[in-house]
């Protein structure tokens, strides 16, 4: 698909594109496994020698359709599906860290990965340290060792609703000769594409906005393909030296710009596992063909919501980077001048307390463990998301014990206001 069409036609056209006779719409392929005629045609695909389908751990046509159609809204050169954010996430870094690694990332991220990066990658001996986004580039360049393999950030973070100033963070990583992952959750490639500020690796948690109707968890990577690791050849030996799972096969030699993705596909999909289903891919796409429709209703909704609420006197606090004079706004102007996303972080006066009133209240507003889908929702991350973070923690995280995040949907905006009011009476 050419990567100069706008992104609301790679959202509904992008990715698939069927010759005579095939099906219009993007078929799911639930089949485990693919037919050859020869023993030596199967071999190849082996060897990574041929390209071809041979079994859904490691390629999938409706999955590679989905993915394609992502790479192509992010500008990438590859993508691939995973079963979670989560497992996008940890793959994306995985894929180039080892036990006795180290690698940076911001401190205000989503609580899951929170816990993935400080617990359980500390498991497997890859060590992480938090720094503050809006620290002095001295502050974090410091945090950077000899072992340290890349910079990671969320382009809007979740809950708190900061905004990560992308040029700058690449400026930082690529000085250091790392590269930059972005998890791009919250913005879609809709609202800010990180590989135009320099970023290299893009995350998503596909189960929020691209999916948008909360039917399937699911994530994805998406290579940019302009890191050059040959250029720091020792220190990202997985990706320039031989690999003996694949009979002594140079990543960067055989695939050029695509070596990371292609390495994550072959070697770490391959060993770990935690595929997309089809199934799952099939409904993604789905969401995808209406993302920028949506978002644009999302975007256009929280505004008012988000004018709503820090004009009420009984809201202690806003932030939403579409607020003039919010700490966030000079950067969403540069980063998301269409609009940022639907999430909404605020805080009631009474604290608490009057939070968690304030939410068992709301009857549009349904109370959910989710974000970023098309029906207005609203959660209280330290009693939920976060709950297993410290009080020192979360403020590190940017969630203070009474932010409310609210997810506001594509519903008339009206309703949704009428109905915060109604719960701020009660
Ligand atoms: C939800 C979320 C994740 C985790 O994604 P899952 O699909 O729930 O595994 C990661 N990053 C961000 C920013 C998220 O919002």
């Amino acid at each position: 698909m050419n990567k100069k069409l706008s992104t609301a036609t790679l959202c509904v056209q992008g990715g698939w594109t069927p010759r005579k006779g095939e099906p219009r719409v993007l078929p799911i392929f639930q089949s485990t496994t693919f037919k050859y005629d020869t023993s030596e045609q199967m071999a190849q695909l082996f060897d990574l020698e041929a390209e071809g389908y041979f079994y859904t751990r490691l390629q999938n046509p409706t999955n590679d359709a989905v993915a394609a159609k992502i790479a192509a809204l992010e500008g990438g050169v590859a993508a691939m599906l995973t079963s979670s954010g989560q497992t996008a996430n940890f793959y994306a870094i995985f894929n180039i860290c080892q036990a006795g690694d180290h690698f940076i990332s911001t401190s205000s991220i989503y609580g899951g990965t929170y816990n993935l990066f400080a617990v359980t990658m500390k498991k497997l001996g890859i060590e992480v340290t938090f720094i503050d986004q809006d620290a002095d580039d001295d502050t974090i360049l410091a945090a950077f060792r000899p072992n340290t393999k890349l910079l990671f950030g969320e382009t809007i973070a979740n809950p708190g609703c900061s905004v990560l100033d992308i040029e700058r963070m690449a400026r930082i990583a690529h000085s250091r000769g790392v590269p930059l992952i972005v998890d791009n959750t919250f913005a879609t490639p809709v609202n800010c594409r990180p590989f135009e500020w320099g970023c290299d690796i893009v995350t998503h948690s596909t189960t929020k906005y691209m999916d948008g109707h909360a039917t399937a968890v699911g994530g994805v990577i998406v290579d940019s393909g302009n890191f050059d690791w040959e250029a720091h050849h020792d220190r990202y030996a997985c990706l320039t030296e031989p690999d003996p799972s694949y009979h002594g096969l140079i990543y960067t030699e055989r695939f050029g710009k695509a070596a990371y993705i292609t390495k994550a596909t072959s070697q770490v999909m391959r060993d770990l596992g935690s595929i997309q289903s089809p199934q799952n891919a099939f409904l993604l796409n789905i969401g995808l063909e209406t993302l920028h429709l949506r978002m644009q209703r999302h975007c256009m909704n929280a505004q008012r919501v988000a004018e709503y609420l820090q004009s009420d006197e009984r809201v202690a606090w806003v932030h939403y980077c579409g607020l003039p004079g919010d700490k966030y706004y000079e950067l969403g102007q540069k980063y998301l001048p269409n609009g940022s996303c639907g999430v909404i972080s605020f805080g009631l006066k009474g604290g608490r307390d009057v939070a968690i009133r304030f939410m068992d209240n709301l009857k549009l507003a349904a109370i959910v463990t989710h974000v970023a889908d098309a029906r207005t929702s609203v959660l209280h991350p330290a009693s939920h998301t976060h709950r297993q973070l410290s009080d020192e923690q979360l403020r590190e995280a940017g969630v203070e014990p009474d932010l409310i995040r609210f997810s506001v949907g594509i519903e008339d905006v009206d309703d949704i206001i009428a109905d915060i009011r109604q719960a701020l009476e009660a």
